[in-house]
């Protein structure tokens, strides 16, 4: 079998242009501008990038963009003092601190200072708490992008075998939450799990997010099976030339494209997705915060 590729970059267009429609509506029909505010503390070179692309993909899709960058040696009381004051501002309905924060800084403090109705990234405890327990919640937005892609494929993931390898906050104990929403039969594994091959080999989805480069090989997955790679990993290219790099995913792409029915390629898999999430989930929390319909199939 050779699996279908499923094109997160495509994908996330299609999300980004329900998102702009729907923005446009809400400016014309109700003088509203939704607006996303990102604030980065330091100089991470990653973080810069990402921050940069999440402040023009959210002007494209005619949402306010509002960037804060503070100094590395910013204090907490001070960092505090302006989610408060954007917690405060009605032209705000979104606010993503950039993580990793400086070693100084108390990420759970700082995360949980964010109003849970403008935690976009979906990581505040309640919101954690909703999203267990299956109440509407701001959902974080890679396990999102996932679960879009999963439901596009497949219509219905009713009793479907899922397995999540990682248990991290931030995507496999949501992406779980999520797939068990979706009435999942589902296995969270970790690098505790006796025997990973044979646990992955009973599912009929596989969601990798371990950060260990082509990790999952094809012998792995069941014939047919759906593959997401959540994986983002950068190794040595010398093909490519001396010092280069290339991106690769959690899975052995060449040999589980084989077996799966579907896969997600990386780069332009699940990647692109996790920014248009973060812009339909300023947008849901906008439509939220004035009472207004949520757009259909942004969230879960
Ligand atoms: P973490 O490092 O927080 O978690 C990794 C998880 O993998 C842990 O639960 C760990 O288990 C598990 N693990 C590690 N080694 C093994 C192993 N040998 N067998 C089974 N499980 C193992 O990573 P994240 O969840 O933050 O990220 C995972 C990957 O996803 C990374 O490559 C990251 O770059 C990528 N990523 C991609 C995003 C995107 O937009 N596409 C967004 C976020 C992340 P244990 O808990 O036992 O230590």
């Amino acid at each position: 079998m050779s699996a279908q590729i499923i094109d997160g970059k495509a994908f996330a267009g299609t999300v980004r242009e329900k998102v702009a429609a729907h923005v446009t509506k809400l400016k014309s029909e109700n003088n509203i501008t939704p607006g996303l505010a990102v604030v980065l503390v330091g100089e991470d070179p990653a973080s810069q990038v990402y921050v940069r692309s999440k402040g023009k993909q959210t002007v494209e899709v005619g949402m306010k963009s509002v960037e804060h960058k503070l100094d590395v040696e910013t204090s907490e009381a001070d960092l505090l003092a302006l989610i408060d004051q954007l917690n405060n501002d009605d032209s705000i309905h979104g606010i993503l601190v950039q993580l990793p924060l400086p070693k100084h800084l108390d990420e759970d403090l700082v995360i949980n200072s964010i109003s849970p109705a403008k935690d976009v990234d979906g990581f505040h405890i309640s919101n954690v708490g909703l999203l267990g327990t299956g109440q509407k919640s701001m959902v974080p937005c890679t396990p999102l992008g996932c679960l879009m892609m999963l439901r596009d494929h497949h219509g219905s993931l009713s009793g479907m075998d899922a397995v999540v390898i990682g248990r991290s906050n931030i995507v496999g104990k949501p992406m779980a939450q999520l797939l068990l929403g979706d009435s999942c039969t589902v296995t969270i594994a970790h690098s505790r799990t006796k025997d990973l091959p044979e646990v992955v080999r009973r599912a009929d989805i596989v969601v990798a997010a371990v950060g260990r480069p082509e990790m999952v090989p094809g012998d792995w997955i069941k014939e047919g099976a759906t593959v997401i790679d959540v994986g983002i990993n950068r190794i040595p290219a010398p093909e490519k030339g001396e010092g280069k790099h290339r991106l690769v995913g959690d899975v052995d792409y060449a040999s589980c494209a084989e077996r799966a029915g579907a896969i997600t390629p990386v780069p332009g898999g699940v990647g692109p997705m996790t920014i248009a999430c973060l812009l339909a989930n300023t947008l849901t929390a906008c439509c939220r915060a004035n009472g207004l319909e949520e757009p259909e199939g942004l969230t879960a």
